[in-house]
């Protein structure tokens, strides 16, 4: 039977800047852009599945066409009647980039609201992959409802995976982010954070302060990202210490860590080896950067 990675979140209409004012539009978000490199490395024993909402527009029918294409299934992508998806820009000034989002009133922040959905969804799936970017879109409701579902997937025998992605402006407050990225922790097998977001938000001192911290939350394993530098881990087997891969001239950093995600994941699914798994994801992640945007041939 085939096994399955399913990716929770929500995916973005991009605009990104060329010349101009000239656009080129794309479609990415975190959870999207690990399920994106997933569908690459994973061979054909494995289905791809992203589960989320859209509208029923033209834009939101492009997107969801967009990620069918991908390889990735759509059959958990839910349009919702009389909603749209969500959308940023990446304007360039003088080499610099910004970004602005419209994303408030997105489709995807109800992904949660069909409870039945999600249990079938989850329960269909090996591997299942959130972030704290797909709780913090979500209603305090929906929130609960999406960590409910996650933990009796859980343990009906679906390993959870989770990258917590601290982003404290799309929160009320950095205490509610705090509790939420911990509550989610607690349902998790394996974490996947960044280092240096952690120790804003978290005070971690060193990367293995925030390894033993989701450890201590239940976690069997924790991979901390840390830019540039050493990447640590913490599982049975103790703290690892394993040595980025230098790169050069770094282009754009856009989805490194979901880059990094993906290449450890698919590598750790094949066989359960930690540090070949955490070489593939700094691998991918190296390339990832090397170019511009999310998604990189
Ligand atoms: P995020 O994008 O989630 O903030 P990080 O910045 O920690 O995550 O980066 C994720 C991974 O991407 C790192 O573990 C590393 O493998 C790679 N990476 C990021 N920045 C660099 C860099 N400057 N040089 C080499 N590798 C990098």
């Amino acid at each position: 039977m085939k096994r399955s990675f399913l990716s929770i979140g929500e995916c973005m209409v991009e605009m990104a800047s060329i010349a101009d004012r000239n656009y080129r539009l794309g479609f990415a978000g975190d959870t999207f852009n690990t399920a994106w490199y997933m569908r690459r490395l994973l061979g054909g024993a494995w289905d791809v599945a992203y589960f989320t909402a859209v509208g029923d527009d033209a834009i939101s029918t492009q997107m969801t066409d967009f990620i069918r294409n991908s390889g990735i299934r759509t059959v958990f992508v839910r349009p919702l009647p009389g909603c749209t998806v969500g959308l940023y820009m990446i304007q360039l000034d003088q080499g610099e980039r910004s970004f602005s989002y419209w994303r408030s009133n997105s489709a995807a922040r109800k992904l949660a609201n069909d409870p039945s959905l999600l249990e079938t969804a989850l329960t269909s799936a090996s591997l299942a992959y959130f972030s704290g970017i797909t709780l913090a879109i979500l209603q305090p409701e929906g929130r609960t409802e999406l960590l409910n579902a996650i933990s009796a997937a859980r343990r009906k025998g679906v390993t959870v995976a989770f990258d917590p992605n601290l982003r404290p402006r799309l929160w009320d407050t950095p205490e509610m982010m705090r509790q939420a990225v911990m509550s989610a922790a607690a349902v998790s097998d394996i974490i996947l954070p960044s280092h240096e977001d952690e120790a804003h938000f978290f005070g971690d001192a060193m990367p293995q302060a925030t390894a033993s911290r989701y450890a201590e939350a239940g976690a069997s394993l924790v991979v901390v990202k840390n830019g540039p530098g050493e990447i640590v881990s913490l599982s049975g087997g103790g703290i690892g210490r394993h040595d980025p891969v230098r790169v050069d001239s770094v282009v754009d950093t856009t989805a490194a860590g979901d880059s990094f995600n993906a290449g450890f994941l698919a590598g750790y699914l094949d066989k359960e080896d930690l540090a070949p798994a955490i070489k593939a994801g700094a691998d991918l992640a190296a390339k990832v950067i090397s170019k511009h945007g999310a998604l990189v041939d």
